[in-house]
């Protein structure tokens, strides 16, 4: 299974934080973990597997929502940071748009992030 994550500046820490709390079903179900750019990296530091795909402004959402259309990508988690400004904002509403055309479960916040993982 493929699970996409994705974090704004602002949640960034939380994304890390939150895969932490996770690891174990993260590992025991052989979850594949693909992000955008900068989000993959802070993870990679925390010791995760992920394959990082471009920064989210330079196409990385846009990369995740062809793999959500191809059938490729399973869930997202994307934790958003709505107090800020995005230069890639449509990027992002085809993400979730896409998600939601494909019937593929979409995480926009921690809470619900929680009760997919622990769905899975
Ligand atoms: P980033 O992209 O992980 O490269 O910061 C996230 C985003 O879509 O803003």
């Amino acid at each position: 299974m493929e699970i996409a994550i994705i974090a704004h500046d602002g949640k960034k820490a939380e994304m890390v934080q939150f895969l932490n709390e996770h690891s174990e079903i993260l590992h025991q179900k052989k979850i594949t973990l693909i992000s955008t750019g900068t989000t993959g990296e802070k993870v990679k530091k925390a010791g995760f597997e992920v394959n990082a795909l471009l920064s989210g402004p330079l196409g990385g959402d846009a990369q995740i929502a062809a793999r959500v259309a191809e059938g490729k990508c399973n869930m997202v988690l994307f934790f958003r940071d709505p107090l800020d400004k995005h230069p890639h904002e449509p990027d992002i509403l085809m993400l979730m748009r896409l998600c939601d055309v494909h019937n593929v479960p979409l995480a926009t916040n921690e809470a619900t992030a929680k009760l997919l993982v622990r769905a899975v």
